[in-house]
C-alpha cells in the first residue's frame, strides 16, 4: 500500500454546522493525519481556478457562489490509501446516494451544498495540494 497525500475541503455549509471537529475526527479514526490546514475565505477567482475542469458544467457558477458563501476548512491528510480512503468517509457526490454513516450522508443537505470535498486521484492531489499550500506548509509526521 502506497503512504499518500490528498486535499480535503470542509464546505461552507459543514463549516457553519460548526462540525469541523466531528469530521477531523472521522479523519483521524480512519488514520489520516492533517500535515496542513488552513481556514479561508475563497475568492471567485479562487474557487473559479480550483474546480476549473467543471468551468463548462451546467452546476459550475451554483458551485463557485456556493464555495465563496463562507469560510471554507482547507487541509492536506496523509496515510496508506489516503485518496481513497478519503473518498470512502466522504460517500457519494449527492448525499441522498450516500452510505449511511460516511461525511455526505450525516452533514450534506443537497448535491449542492454536499459538505466536503476530496481529491480522486493521487496526481489530481497533487495539484489540488499544490494550489493551496507552498511546500514548506505541509507536515511529514
Ligand atoms: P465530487 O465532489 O464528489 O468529486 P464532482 O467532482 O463530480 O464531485 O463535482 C464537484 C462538485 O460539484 C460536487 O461536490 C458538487 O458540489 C457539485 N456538483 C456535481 N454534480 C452536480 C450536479 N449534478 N448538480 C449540482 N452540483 C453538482
Ligand atoms: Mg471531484
Amino acid at each position: 500500500m502506497a503512504l499518500e497525500r490528498t486535499l480535503s475541503i470542509i464546505k461552507p455549509d459543514a463549516v457553519a454546522k460548526n462540525v469541523i471537529g466531528e469530521i477531523y475526527a472521522r479523519f483521524e479514526k480512519a488514520g489520516l493525519k492533517v500535515v496542513a490546514a488552513k481556514q479561508k475565505q475563497l475568492s471567485r477567482a479562487e474557487a473559479e481556478g480550483f474546480y476549473a475542469v467543471h468551468k463548462e458544467r451546467p452546476f459550475f457558477k451554483a458551485l463557485v457562489d456556493f464555495m465563496i458563501s463562507g469560510p471554507v476548512m482547507i487541509q492536506v491528510l496523509q496515510g496508506e490509501n489516503a485518496v481513497l480512503k478519503h473518498r470512502d468517509l466522504m460517500g457519494a457526490t449527492n448525499p441522498k446516494e450516500a452510505a449511511p454513516g460516511t461525511i455526505r450522508a450525516d452533514f450534506a443537505d443537497s448535491i449542492d451544498a454536499n459538505a466536503v470535498h476530496g481529491s480522486d486521484a493521487a496526481e489530481t492531489a497533487a495539484v489540488e495540494i499544490a494550489y493551496f499550500f507552498a511546500s514548506t506548509e505541509v507536515h511529514s509526521r
